[in-house]
């Protein structure tokens, strides 16, 4: 059978655009690529990119106070949201194209709509056009959860935080993973008295628990409210702002109200389950270790089939799955071992094991050292790093690493290969210290604060 297409991609995001690329530039293959909204998906257009500049703007009122402790004669007359904003819209359009060029180059055929399944072989765009592809790739991503509490359509969430018209005096912020906690952050760096509501004991569930412990205290000393063990019953229109009745008995106002409770797979009203595509509880799209659906010809990548959800890792299903079918090279991607950093300030990075897991498995040395870096030490701050190592004491083999402290994402990524090769303690402590830095640290624990 003749196809119009040789792979047809649903969903123009980071695994998406990447597997269409390598398919088409480097596979030969003939590649069609629909997305809905803009070019570049969560990560790029409300995600990780607008993100981080975010925060970037949002440690300057830091450092200009530390500037002034270095001397410098610097005064702040406040932050021009829209200022910022318009130039944050300009950077977005330049990486949007970007992609968009990228893509044409490599001879992919771009088309600007939704596209659904009509079978094993066949999309249709919402114009009515249908294509025929010998494969198709879901990679359309994930989409905010917010919870069915009355009121709920008075907040917003992370999708609508780039395009506020003016930054509120008070925010809420409702979750207590990733995004609610970098997001408090960020709005409390810009000045906005922030509140943040977790229905749980401690934010950043799931992370070590001596370094979210770290994060959640820096954080409130810099001035956020967290309220654990609480969550929002009901929202209610206020004539000066959004009250928020919560689980605590406290009835708070605020101008925003945030959810970030998590997200969901996009996969609904794309017609997966017509087409016999298998989804899970959560609406993911079930998939192998080669990213392939319960239908052959399709696969999927990404924060759809929610495996480990980070724009990395859906850039390396969408590489290893074009490799697989379009170069002959057959590449699984393994999800262990993955180093992530949480943008919270102070950030944290991390890779490997809890000491929580790291202990449950067999006796491990913890090596944790909290201190002072010299640069906001001088500027007369009270912010402490945390540097901490879990080592086998079977293997000797350093299990996980994670670091709290400025630059903590930049530095985890160079400790991944070590732990990532295998690297044991008697190799970190082989290594030689560059100094003065904080990441000395990691090569210079000599003795276990503890073993568990
Ligand atoms: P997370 O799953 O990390 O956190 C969701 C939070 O919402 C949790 O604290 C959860 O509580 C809470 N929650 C869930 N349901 C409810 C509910 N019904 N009522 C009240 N609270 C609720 O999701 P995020 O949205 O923060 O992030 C999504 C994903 O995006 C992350 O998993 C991550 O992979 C990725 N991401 C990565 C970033 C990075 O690498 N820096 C940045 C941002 C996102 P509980 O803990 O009790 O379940």
């Amino acid at each position: 059978m003749n196809f119009d297409y040789d792979l047809f991609v649903i969903g123009g995001g980071s695994g998406g655009v990447r597997a269409a690329r390598i398919a088409a530039a480097e596979g030969g293959a003939k590649v069609g690529l629909a997305e809905e909204s803009r070019m570049g998906g969560t990560c790029v257009i409300r995600g990780c990119v607008p993100k981080k500049l975010m925060v970037f703007a949002s440690e300057y009122p830091a450092e200009i106070e530390d500037a002034r402790a270095y001397g410098w004669d610097v005064t702040s007359t406040g932050f021009d949201w829209p200022q910022f904003r318009t130039a944050l819209e300009a950077e977005l359009d330049r990486l949007e194209n970007a992609y968009r060029t990228t893509l044409k180059n490599a001879g992919v055929t771009l088309h600007d709509a939704r596209a659904e399944l009509v079978d094993a072989h066949r999309v249709k765009l919402a114009d009515g056009a249908v294509f025929t592809a010998k494969h198709i790739l879901i990679a359309t991503g994930g989409r905010p959860f917010v919870p069915d509490v009355p009121g709920a359509d008075l907040a917003i969430t992370s999708n609508e935080m780039f395009h506020l018209p003016a930054l509120p005096k008070r925010a809420l912020v409702v979750g207590g993973g990733y995004i609610a906690s970098e997001f408090s952050c960020i709005l409390n760096g810009l000045g906005v008295e922030t509140s943040q509501y977790y229905r749980g004991a401690q934010i950043l569930r799931g992370f070590d628990d001596e370094a979210r412990g770290h994060v959640a205290n820096a954080m409130q000393a810099a001035g956020i409210a967290i309220h654990c063990g609480t969550d929002v019953l009901r929202l209610e229109k206020t004539s000066a702002g959004i009250r928020a009745h919560a689980t605590d008995g406290s009835e708070r106002e605020f101008d925003l109200v945030l959810y970030a409770t998590g997200r969901k797979p996009n996969s609904a009203g794309l017609g997966l389950e017509a087409a016999g595509v298998l989804l899970g509880r959560n609406g993911e799209v079930k998939v192998s270790e080669w990213s392939q659906t319960a239908v052959p010809s399709i696969y999927a990548v990404g924060d759809v089939t929610d495996r480990v959800n980070l724009t990395p890792v859906a850039i390396r299903e969408g590489h290893a799955f074009a490799d697989t079918v379009f170069r002959g090279v057959p590449t699984k991607f393994t999800h262990d071992t993955i180093a992530s950093a949480v943008f919270t300030q102070p950030e944290m990075g991390t890779i490997g094991l809890t000491e929580e897991q790291a202990a449950a498995l067999g006796p491990t040395e913890v090596y944790a050292a909290a201190f002072r870096p010299m640069k906001t030490l001088f500027a007369g701050r009270n912010d402490r790093v945390l540097m901490k190592l879990l080592v086998s004491v079977a293997t000797r083999k350093v299990l996980g690493c994670h670091i709290v402290g400025p630059g903590a994402g930049e530095m985890i990524q160079l400790v991944a290969i070590a732990i990532g090769m295998g690297a044991t303690k008697e190799d970190f402590d082989r290594t030689v210290a560059v100094h003065p830095t904080m990441a000395e640290e990691l090569v210079t624990m000599r003795k276990p604060t503890r073993v568990v």
